[in-house]
C-alpha cells in the first residue's frame, strides 16, 4: 500500500517534471482573425496540452461576422460570444486586438515566429455586378456595407445610404439578401436590440413601400434557406408575394417530389406565396409590399443625370427550356432579348462575399474566393493553414465554420503528432517577437480584458437606451476606452 503510494507519488512527480519541461518547448500557434473560425480552430487546437495559441485580430474587438453580420433580432445566434469568451480565457490563449496581417505585421512575421500560423480572416470584400452604371450611380450599395452599417462596423458607419424612396431592390437570393429586406421590413422590438442607434432610427422612418428580391435563376436554384423565408414571410404576413411572370409552371407536382426534402419544402414555401394577396392594398395600409422575382439578371443600373441617384435596374428575362433544368439546383436559365426596367431608388447588390489575400504568395482558389488548401494545409507551405469562409469560400452558417475548423485544427495537430510540422523542437519566440515589431509601429494592443471594458461599457449604454448593447463605431473611441484602466469592469 504505502509503496504503491509513493510509486504513485513519484509518477505524478515525473508526470508534471515531463510536463514542466514540455511546457518550457511549447508548441506557438498563431490564428488570424477572431470569427468563429478563429474561436473553433482555437478550441480544438488546446486539445493538445503543449500548444499555446495567439489570436491576431485587425479590430479592437473580437467575434467577426457574430458581431457584425448575424443580424440584430438574431439574438440567440449571438450567444455564441459566450463560449467565444470562454475560450479568450484560457489560460494557454491570448487575444492581441487591433493588429492587422499585412499592415501592422506581415506574414513572414508570423511564419518567423510561429511553429504553426492559422488564417482565419474571412471574406472582407464583395463582389461586383460588373454591370453599366454600377460603379457610377449613388445608393447602389452593396450588403455587405448595408449589414456593415446597421451592426456598427466601423469602417460602414458612414455609409451613404437613403432610404427616402420608395422601392428598394435587392439583388441575390441568399440569406444575407433577406436579412437586409427583414430590416428594411422593420421586425418588431428592433429597437431593443444591439442595433446602432442611427440605422434603427433611419429604418424606422424609411419612406420605402416596395421592395423587390430578385435572382438569376430559379426557384429550385435559390440558396436562401426556408427558415429565413419563412421568418420574412410571416414577418410580413399577406404582403409577400411572387412575380407570376418569374416562375414558370413547367414542372408537376409528380416531379417536385423528386427533389431533395430541403429543396422541396423550400419549393413549396416559394410556390405558397399567393400572386394576388396584398397587391394594391399595401399601400393604404401604411404596410411593406416584398415582391420575389426570379429568372431575372441584372443588365444596367439607370441614375439620374443630375442627382447621380438610381432611378431605375433593368433586368434581362431568362428562361428554362425543358423540367430537367428547371429542378436541377445546378442549371444556368437561357436569357431572353427580353429587358424590364424596375423603377426604384435604392440598389442593394446581395451577391455574395470574397476574400482579400494579406499576401501575394497566398495560394488562391478563385473559383470558391478561397486560399486553395487540402484539409486546411495551404498548398506550398508547410506550417500555414486556414480555416472558415478563408478555407471554404464565403458560403454556409457558423456551423459549417466549426465543421471546417475542427478538420484543420485536426490536420495540425496529426501534423504535430507526425513530426511533420518543422522546426518542432526548436523554441520560436511567438509574442514576444511580434510586440517589438508592434512597438516599433507605435501599434496600440487591443486585450482581452481591454475588450471586456468596452463590451461592459456598450452593454451600460444600452441599458440606458433600453436596448441589449449600444455599440462603439469609432476605432478611435474604442482605443482610448481599452488604455483607460480606471474604467474598471465590475
Ligand atoms: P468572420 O466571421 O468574417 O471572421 C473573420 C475575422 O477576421 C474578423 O473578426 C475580421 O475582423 C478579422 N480579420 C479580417 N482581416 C484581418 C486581418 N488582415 N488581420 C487580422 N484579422 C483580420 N451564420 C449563422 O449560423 N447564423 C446567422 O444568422 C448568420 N448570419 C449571417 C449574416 C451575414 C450578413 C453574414 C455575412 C453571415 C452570416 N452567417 C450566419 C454566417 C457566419 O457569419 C459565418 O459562417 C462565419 O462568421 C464565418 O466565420 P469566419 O471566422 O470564417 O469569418
Ligand atoms: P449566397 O447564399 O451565396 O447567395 C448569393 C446570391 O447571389 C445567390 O442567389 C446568387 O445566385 C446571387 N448572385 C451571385 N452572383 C450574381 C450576379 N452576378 N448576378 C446576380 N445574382 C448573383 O451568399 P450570401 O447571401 O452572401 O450568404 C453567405 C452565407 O452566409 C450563406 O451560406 C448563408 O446561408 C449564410 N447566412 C446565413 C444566415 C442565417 O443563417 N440566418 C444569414 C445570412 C447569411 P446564383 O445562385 O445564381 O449564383
Amino acid at each position: 500500500m504505502l509503496l504503491n503510494r509513493s510509486l504513485c507519488v513519484t509518477r505524478y512527480c515525473q508526470n508534471i517534471l515531463h510536463q514542466s519541461n514540455k511546457r518550457s518547448l511549447s508548441i506557438k500557434v498563431a490564428v488570424v482573425g477572431s470569427g468563429p473560425a478563429g474561436f473553433y480552430t482555437t478550441q480544438k487546437l488546446l486539445r493538445n496540452p503543449d500548444t499555446t495559441v495567439d489570436i491576431y485580430e485587425k479590430l479592437p474587438v473580437p467575434f467577426g461576422l457574430v458581431r457584425y453580420g448575424v443580424a440584430p433580432d438574431h439574438a440567440d445566434v449571438k450567444n455564441v460570444m459566450n463560449s467565444f469568451t470562454s475560450i479568450a480565457n484560457h489560460d494557454r490563449v491570448n487575444f492581441y486586438g487591433n493588429v492587422s496581417l499585412g499592415q501592422s505585421i506581415s506574414l513572414d512575421d508570423l511564419i518567423r515566429s510561429y511553429h504553426a500560423v492559422v488564417l482565419c480572416y474571412g471574406s472582407s470584400q464583395d463582389k461586383l455586378l460588373n454591370i453599366e452604371g454600377e460603379a457610377t450611380s449613388r445608393n447602389t450599395i452593396s450588403s455587405r456595407n448595408f449589414v456593415g452599417w446597421y451592426n456598427g462596423l466601423p469602417e460602414d458607419k458612414d455609409l451613404d445610404v437613403s432610404l427616402d424612396c420608395d422601392t428598394a431592390c435587392i439583388v441575390g437570393h441568399g440569406n444575407v439578401a433577406l436579412d437586409c429586406a427583414r430590416l428594411l421590413l422593420r421586425p418588431a422590438n428592433l429597437e431593443k436590440t444591439d442595433i446602432t442607434s442611427y440605422s434603427q432610427k433611419m429604418i424606422a422612418s424609411s419612406k420605402i413601400r416596395r421592395i423587390y428580391i430578385i435572382g438569376r435563376r430559379g426557384p429550385v436554384q435559390a440558396s436562401f434557406t426556408t427558415k429565413e423565408l419563412r421568418e420574412l414571410v410571416k414577418l410580413n404576413e399577406n404582403y409577400c408575394r411572387l412575380e407570376p411572370e418569374s416562375v414558370c409552371n413547367m414542372a408537376s407536382l409528380k416531379d417536385i417530389t423528386r427533389l431533395p426534402r430541403q429543396r422541396r419544402r423550400l419549393y413549396e414555401l416559394i410556390h405558397h406565396l399567393s400572386s394576388s394577396t396584398g397587391h394594391t392594398r399595401y399601400i393604404e395600409d401604411g404596410r411593406i409590399e416584398c415582391i420575389f422575382k426570379f429568372l431575372a439578371k441584372p443588365h444596367r443600373l439607370i441614375a439620374d443625370e443630375k442627382t447621380k441617384l438610381v432611378t431605375q435596374l433593368e433586368i434581362q428575362r431568362g428562361v428554362y427550356n425543358n423540367a430537367e433544368d428547371y429542378l436541377d439546383p445546378s442549371s444556368q436559365p437561357n436569357y431572353l432579348d427580353e429587358y424590364e426596367k424596375i423603377d426604384c431608388g435604392l440598389v442593394i447588390r446581395s451577391i455574395g462575399y470574397k476574400a482579400l489575400m494579406v499576401d501575394s504568395k497566398i495560394p488562391q482558389d478563385r473559383n470558391k474566393g478561397a486560399i486553395l488548401n487540402t484539409c486546411g494545409r495551404i498548398h506550398g507551405y508547410r506550417s500555414l493553414y486556414c480555416s472558415g469562409w478563408l478555407a471554404t469560400g464565403p458560403v454556409g452558417v457558423i456551423a459549417n465554420t466549426l465543421d471546417s475548423s475542427h478538420i484543420t485544427a485536426n490536420s495540425i495537430l496529426e501534423d504535430i503528432n507526425t513530426g511533420q510540422l518543422p522546426n518542432l523542437k526548436a523554441e520560436r519566440p511567438g509574442y514576444k517577437e511580434i510586440d517589438k515589431l508592434l512597438k516599433h509601429k507605435k501599434v496600440q494592443v487591443v486585450h482581452f480584458n481591454d475588450w471586456l471594458r468596452i463590451d461592459e461599457l456598450e452593454r451600460r449604454l444600452g441599458e440606458t437606451l433600453g436596448k441589449t448593447r449600444e455599440k462603439f463605431v469609432d476605432v478611435s473611441e474604442m482605443l482610448q476606452i481599452a488604455s483607460d484602466k480606471k474604467q474598471s469592469i465590475s
